[in-house]
């Protein structure tokens, strides 16, 4: 309230410059950071139900001159609202595409590479120009590729998503919803995009050691998700209480820090070697 005295308006007003300035300058930096490539992309193992690397998804991180790695949610927001995260993605896409390359060339296990699509970049329009011309140039079989898109952003504009998805699924990109649940869409309405997987979300993930009907969601998703015939993964398994009951249901795949962080590459090339022995 600004009755409550000149103080905590002033304060207010301060504090909103600040903010204003913080994202004016951090604009700036993320600019730079792009043509400089401060970037780098971690990588985090997927595993199916006998605890085999079946793919990676990339993250990205700032390795920031100053102040050390940024983890993506300090900086995504303000490059997806600038903008900057049409060519930050495209930077995203295509080491993640040459990474997985490598791997392939290096011939260590045969494995997926999924890869993150923000809202912006979704609707950008030579997404779909941007990512076939990607894959050529890596020379990756596009059947190794997993886009990402959260199930908020799917859900948005239908027509479109369908549009969109159907392109890619016939250049053989395989697609997952991300954050699957939180969107509260109908598994029968979702049928419309043909989507490979369904990533439930961590929130799901965590409440089965936390609540006392903990886990309900996750097993009404994989109960239908199954019959639709979608591969489900599981984000952010961090217990054996949360792998028990996702292997009881038979989940797909799992995602988490029980199985191991996000690793830079060389970290991923050392569990698919251990793969080969
Ligand atoms: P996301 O796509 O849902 O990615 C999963 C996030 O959960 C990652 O955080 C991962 O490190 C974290 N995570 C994985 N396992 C566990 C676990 O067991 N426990 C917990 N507490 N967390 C776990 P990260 O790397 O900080 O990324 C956060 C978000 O930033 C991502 O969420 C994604 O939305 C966005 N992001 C990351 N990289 C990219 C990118 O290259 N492009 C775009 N557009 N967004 C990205
Ligand atoms: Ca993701
Ligand atoms: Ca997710
Ligand atoms: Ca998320």
């Amino acid at each position: 309230g600004k009755e409550l005295g000149n103080g905590c308006c002033q304060h207010y007003h301060f504090d909103m410059g600040a903010q204003v300035s913080r994202r004016v300058e951090m604009e700036a930096e993320l600019r730079i950071a792009i043509e400089e490539e401060q970037f780098i992309l971690y990588y985090q193992p997927q595993v199916d139900f006998n605890g085999c690397i079946v793919g990676v998804e990339a993250l990205v991180r700032w390795q920031h001159p100053g102040r050390g790695m940024i983890p993506p949610m300090e900086f995504i927001p303000a490059a997806e609202e600038s903008g900057l995260i049409t060519k930050l993605g495209e930077w995203v896409l295509q080491t993640a595409c040459r990474q997985a390359k490598k791997w392939q060339d290096d011939g260590l296990p045969p494995i997926y590479m999924a890869v993150n699509l923000s809202a912006r970049q979704f609707h950008q329009q030579n997404l779909l120009q941007v990512i076939s011309q990607t894959i050529e140039q890596s020379g990756l079989d596009p059947q190794r590729l997993i886009l990402e898109i959260t199930e908020t952003v799917a859900m948005k504009s239908a027509e479109y998503t369908t549009q969109v998805l159907q392109t890619l699924r016939s250049m053989g990109v395989q697609i997952a919803l991300d954050d699957f649940g939180i969107g509260y869409s109908s598994l029968l309405y979702l049928k419309k995009f043909p989507v490979n997987l369904l990533k439930i979300d961590r929130s799901f993930i965590q409440d089965i050691d936390t609540e006392p009907e903990g886990g309900s969601i996750a097993r009404a998703i994989l109960g239908l998700a199954k019959n639709l015939q979608y591969t489900v993964v599981a984000e952010g398994v961090e217990t054996v209480e949360q792998l028990n009951f996702l292997k009881k249901l038979q989940c797909d795949q799992m995602q988490g820090y029980i199985f191991s962080k996000p690793l830079p590459s060389a970290g991923i090339t050392e569990l698919l070697l251990t793969m080969l022995r």
